[in-house]
């Protein structure tokens, strides 16, 4: 006649029957029993739950301080040049708006040359991180092809004005520099408006290429018109 086992459990390191108080894991049981598992998940799921609505309270906050002028036709805009599909797979399917530049980081916003249509599945995946980084890492996962990548990295440069290598070293700046929520607003409040973060990364670096997007347009003729002065803001 067989015994029964008694195992220590990792968590609450009593001794309980195997058979009975742990759950089955391959081909034998877990460390930990059955109650400190079924605790462990209830307290992971209230974590998680805490953690999810700080983070979204803190992107929703985020969202609202970065620029986001005309951002609903920045987004129609985009998704009619992607035709509608992911910008990176060319499927069409469950799309969400992507920021190119993470909202985490500070930087970018639902602007023009920020925002493409991406599956939820690939945005998901992407998440915070360096879009360059992701793509390497996930290129092979998602059967990404260059010249999509390339294509798209071609538009967002244009979009915003710059060349490939340029773009590529405002993405690298935008990563490398990001801002809380206090500092975007601090540099808002320096600016005078919701300043763009191509307009800080030309301040930072000291670069003096022209910026051929005037992100001012919108607030500068609004001001103008209040202060009937026209042209003395020039700034290209
Ligand atoms: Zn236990």
């Amino acid at each position: 006649m067989r015994g029964v086992r008694y195992k220590k459990c990792n968590e609450c390191f009593e001794n309980k029957k195997e058979e009975i108080d742990f759950y089955k894991s391959g081909r034998g049981y877990e460390f930990i029993c059955k109650s400190c598992r079924i605790s462990a998940a209830i307290n992971n799921k209230k974590n998680n739950k805490e953690r999810y609505a700080r983070y979204s309270a803190n992107r929703n906050a985020l969202i609202k301080a970065l620029p986001r002028y005309d951002h609903r036709k920045a987004t129609f805009d985009s998704y009619r040049y992607f035709n509608y599909k992911c910008a990176l797979t060319n499927t069409r399917g469950d799309l969400v708006d992507d920021h190119f530049i993470a909202i985490a980081t500070g930087h970018g916003g639902t602007i023009r040359g920020n925002i493409i249509p991406l599956l939820s599945a690939i945005n998901f995946s992407k998440n915070d991180a360096d879009p360059f980084t992701w793509f390497e890492t996930n290129r092979q996962r998602f059967e990404l092809d260059d010249s999509r990548w390339n294509a798209l990295i071609s538009y967002l440069a244009d979009q915003n004005g710059l060349t490939l290598d340029e773009y590529r070293q405002f993405v690298d700046w935008c990563y490398a520099n990001q801002r809380s929520i206090d500092d975007i607003r601090a540099d808002n409040e320096r600016y005078g408006y919701v300043v763009s973060s191509l307009e800080l990364w030309r301040e930072a670096t000291g670069m003096s290429f022209p910026l051929r997007i005037d992100f001012r347009q919108k607030r500068r003729n609004a001001r103008d018109r209040r202060n009937h002065f026209v042209g003395i803001h020039e700034m290209v």
